[in-house]
């Protein structure tokens, strides 16, 4: 059992920890629905403050004037750092989100690997030299926004942070991290990793505040030159909007509604692997989970009774108690969100659709909803269209191959999608037909760090991961020099 964790945690400021502005938030924790600790919360003067810090730091060149190399090893050095910290920084992961500890453990070595792959980045940056004859000699550089700005969802809080920071850093970029306020404490092993990889003073700033508050002062400052965020689409409309009152560029990570087509001539019992991670993988609250399954009519039952076993035979429970990878679940990460998934699941029932296996609150303290699989969901229901972010399956039925791509496709998000089949032919054809920014091929989540990752329609815009996210942190500049007889 692990040690009680800190009573009180701090924000990060210019290189100190710093109380907050706005008093202290209690975090709860999820499987119980106690309190667990108190977070330092900060205010509009807060930010303003972290702001100004990231401003003089990207001013003073001390993090965008070094060789990338230098900057790219203090990158790698804060994954290392996350890492050799793993045993200490799970358990309270875990407790301020719900988790189970293998899974906070993953989530761990996930944003170690952002920093490893960034940080191995941040060399690769390279202008060219664009040939005007004779007379000219004409080259560009990349050069890094300056002060980045980053709001970061509840579900994964240190890889979600890990993936815009590690590479917002490695090309220059000072950085103001506003942590969610449900589960924010980890996000200080962050700040502890930029002190022990001597990232110079300002350069990394973390604070928790409320989204209205903190989140909205610090999308809509001044002194913000990008914005990375990462959440739902209401909020995101609302930092679109405050990053064109700035005039400033904005990644938009929003949610999604993804589906796997499963085909006729699908391996089943490898299917149904990819369903646990893709729906029940924490709790299903992920923005590219398989929230729906579209199945082959001529498998339909099989599938449905197949998924519905692994769903039953899941064990759910605190996430503390879970330390080993398995097939198990913990508590959703909010009572908010828990209700928010069973009312979806009422409804879904109202609408026609039949819970062949949970649908329900569980009956026991803590944020806990049954793995959930619904069968008989047709596109035009609610289930099949919102995103409920819970253990929640919708399976939906096709014929033909066109419309299974129509069902996929249905929705107004497009973040993911997945074909099972053993036809590659089949396959690259559907995947090419799919509206949606990643594609998987008989396996969920396939792809990495490596490959680019974001949405089609309101699952957002910009691109994270992979090379391409290095340029949503960085501007061309052109120089063309007249030259001399
Ligand atoms: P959310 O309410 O949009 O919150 C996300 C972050 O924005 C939190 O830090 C939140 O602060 C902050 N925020 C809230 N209102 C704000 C405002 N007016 N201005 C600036 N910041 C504000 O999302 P959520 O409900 O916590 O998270 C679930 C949603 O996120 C789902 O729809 C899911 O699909 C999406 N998501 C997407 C991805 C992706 O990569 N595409 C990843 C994870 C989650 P508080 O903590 O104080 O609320
Ligand atoms: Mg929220």
């Amino acid at each position: 059992m692990a040690e009680p964790i800190a009573g009180y945690w701090q924000n990060y400021i210019d290189g100190q920890f710093v109380d907050g502005s706005a008093g202290r938030l209690v975090v709860d924790d999820p499987a119980t629905g106690g309190a667990l600790a108190e977070q330092a919360l900060a205010d509009a003067g807060d930010v303003d403050r972290a702001v100004a810090a990231a401003r003089r730091c990207h001013l003073s060149g001390s993090l965008s004037s070094l060789r990338p190399v230098e900057r790219g090893r203090m990158v790698q050095a804060m994954g290392d750092y996350l890492l050799a910290h793993i045993d200490e920084i799970a358990p309270v992961l875990t407790l301020e989100s719900g988790k189970p500890l293998w899974e906070s453990r993953i989530e761990i070595e996930g944003a170690a690997r952002y920093f490893e792959y960034y940080g191995h980045q941040a060399e690769t940056v390279e202008g060219r030299s664009i040939p005007l004859g004779d007379g000219y000699f004409d080259f560009t550089v990349h050069e890094p926004y300056g002060v980045s700005a980053q709001v970061i969802p509840w579900n994964y809080p240190l890889e979600m942070t890990a993936r815009s920071l590690s590479a917002a850093l490695a090309t220059g970029n000072a950085c103001v991290i506003k942590t969610p306020e449900l589960d924010p404490l980890s996000s200080n092993y962050i700040a502890r990793a930029a002190e022990a990889a001597g990232l110079p003073r300002g350069a990394l700033n973390i604070i928790c505040g409320y989204g209205h508050e903190a989140g909205a002062a610090l999308s809509s400052h001044p002194g913000v030159d990008q914005i990375v965020f990462t959440g739902s689409v209401a909020t995101g409309r609302a930092i679109a909007r405050a990053a064109a009152g700035n005039v400033v560029p904005c990644i938009l990570e929003l949610g999604g509604k993804s589906g796997a087509i499963v085909h006729a001539d699908a391996d089943i019992e490898d299917l149904v692997s990819n369903v646990r991670w893709g729906i029940f993988f924490n709790a299903g609250q992920v923005c590219s989970a398989m929230s729906r399954l579209i199945v082959h009519e001529s498998i339909h039952d099989e599938v449905v009774d197949a998924v519905s076993a692994m769903a039953k035979s899941l064990s759910v429970g605190p996430g503390i108690e879970r330390p080993e990878f398995g097939a198990n679940m913990g508590a959703m990460v909010s009572a908010k969100q828990r209700d928010r998934a069973v009312t979806m699941c009422a409804q879904a029932g109202r609408d026609g659709g039949r819970a062949v296996t949970g649908g329900h609150a569980m009956n026991c303290p803590g944020h806990f909803l049954e793995p959930t699989v619904f069968d008989q969901i047709t596109p035009e229901m609610a289930i099949a269209r919102e995103e409920v972010f819970g253990p929640v399956l919708s399976v939906l039925k096709f014929t033909g191959d066109d419309e299974a791509i129509a069902i996929a496709n249905s929705t107004d998000y497009g973040l993911v999608g997945g074909v099972f089949t053993r036809d590659l032919d089949r396959a690259t054809r559907v995947a090419r037909r799919m509206r949606a920014g990643q594609i998987f091929v008989n396996e969920w989540y396939a792809g990495g760090v490596e490959t680019p990752f974001g949405g089609y329609g309101k699952s957002g815009y910009g691109r994270e991961k992979g090379r391409e996210a290095l340029w949503n942190y960085v501007q061309t500049k052109n120089i063309a020099i007249r030259l001399g007889a």
